[in-house]
């Protein structure tokens, strides 16, 4: 039986897995969140997502938020109920004699923000990931916790909790527009005309939430870009752990005993996607450059088998991170879009900051001041020194 709510009435716009997250952390603290999605739970790009769990980043308060949510994917019955799908693997990020001074800085940030990680010369990660070459490595940063997680059912797991806590979830009802009041976020009309009102609005509508701001000459400046993975057959007898490969350009995982999942994108091409209609199948090239990219780090890859594999779309921000909070032009509207290709792992924590400054105003679990909205119009975008130079086409920052 859903519990009945009081708090303020809260519309997410957008059931993949940070819309979701939103909404159950919001019903956790009591508010009246209603969730709208033009289809089913997670219809969007999260059931494409890698679901790569990692706190590997070189932004402080990125990596804040993944290593919050890590949190929660190891405790997610307890957190949250049902399952997330977690399988902690161990993850490597590898990087070439150039980028060793960056990594060693990037570390000492993970660390100083309590992270478990450490740096491993090559002979070391050789030692914990046999199956690995590392004659080309500069060095290696290693994090024993990290995993990956099973991205649909995590959504509906957030969702199923929500629901459980009185959240509403309407499906396949297209928002046609964000509804205001005296210059004040009111609610939303949907395509049939009908507006459903609120106290509070959150956009959380991935690859689309550029199209919900546009009428008010507002937007983030999103890229929609397609990226892919590829799921290829591999002996139980071999293992190996997560990679982000930044000297071959790719991220690869364990799937299960017998599969590895290898994927990279590019960050800026030249052509820009439609969410609505884009290839979903892999590309010849893709699968072939993938499997290559693959057997350069593990080469007992080298002929291994593709299985499947899909494309999805990256909603890239203009500095390739998210905007997260509210909107200051239309009090009491908030997004958390423009994950550009990494918000899986950090959507747990993210939906506890935002439902923490929505009900009250003020974020207890991270601070989200720097993912504002504004930033893009001011043209104040997020660099970071220690960002890598990359394999060609890998997809997203790091
Ligand atoms: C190939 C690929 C691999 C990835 N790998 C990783 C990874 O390894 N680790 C990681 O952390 N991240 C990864 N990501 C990124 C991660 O999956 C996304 O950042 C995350 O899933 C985004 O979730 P979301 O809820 O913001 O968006 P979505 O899941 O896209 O959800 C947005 C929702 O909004 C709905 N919507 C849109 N417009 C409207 C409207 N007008 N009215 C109503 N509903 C609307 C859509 O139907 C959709 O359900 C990957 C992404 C891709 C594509």
């Amino acid at each position: 039986m859903p519990q009945a709510q009081s708090g303020p009435r809260v519309i997410v716009v957008g059931a993949g897995v940070v819309g979701c997250s939103i909404a159950f952390h919001l019903a956790r603290m009591g508010a009246q969140a209603a969730v709208f999605d033009k289809g089913p739970i997670c219809a969007g790009m999260t059931a494409r997502s890698g679901a790569l769990v990692r706190m590997h980043y070189t932004f402080a308060p990125e990596a804040d938020l993944a290593w919050k949510s890590l949190t929660y994917f190891e405790n997610w019955p307890r957190m949250v109920g049902g399952r997330c799908g977690f399988v902690p693997t161990g993850f490597a990020v590898v990087v070439g004699p150039e980028n060793g001074h960056k990594l060693r800085a990037n570390v000492a940030m993970l660390k100083s923000i309590g992270v478990e990680t450490d740096l491993l010369e090559p002979d070391l990660l050789q030692k914990i990931e046999p199956a690995a070459r590392v004659d080309d490595l500069g060095l290696a940063a290693y994090e024993p916790r990290s995993g990956y997680a099973d991205p649909v059912a995590t959504t509906e797991a957030f969702a199923a909790a929500a629901q459980k806590l009185g959240a509403s979830f309407t499906l396949n009802t297209p928002i046609a527009a964000l509804a205001t009041n005296a210059g004040r976020a009111a609610g939303v009309t949907d395509v049939s005309g009908k507006t459903h009102h609120a106290d509070f609005v959150c956009i959380a509508a991935g690859p689309w939430t550029d199209t919900l701001l546009a009428p008010f000459g507002l937007k983030i400046g999103l890229k929609p870009e397609r990226a892919q993975i590829a799921f290829f057959r591999k002996s139980p007898a071999l293992r190996h752990c997560i990679f982000i490969d930044t000297i071959a350009g790719s991220y690869f995982r364990p799937h299960g005993d017998d599969l590895t999942m290898a994927g990279f994108g590019a960050l800026h091409p030249d052509t820009q996607t439609d969410p609505d209609s884009f290839k979903q199948s892999n590309d010849a090239e893709f699968i072939e450059a993938a499997r290559a990219r693959l057997a350069r780090r593990i080469p007992a890859m080298k002929d291994a088998p593709f299985v499947r594999g899909h494309a999805g779309i990256y909603d890239v921000s203009p500095d390739a991170r998210a905007a997260i909070g509210p909107i200051a032009a239309i009090p009491g509207l908030y997004v958390a879009a423009g994950f550009s290709g990494t918000g899986f792992k950090t959507s747990p924590a993210v939906g506890a900051a935002m439902a923490e400054l929505i009900v009250s105003g003020k974020s207890g679990t991270a601070d989200l001041t720097p993912f504002s909205f504004e930033r893009f119009a001011a043209g104040e975008l997020i660099h970071t020194p220690n960002e890598y130079t990359m394999g060609a086409g890998f997809g997203h920052t790091l």
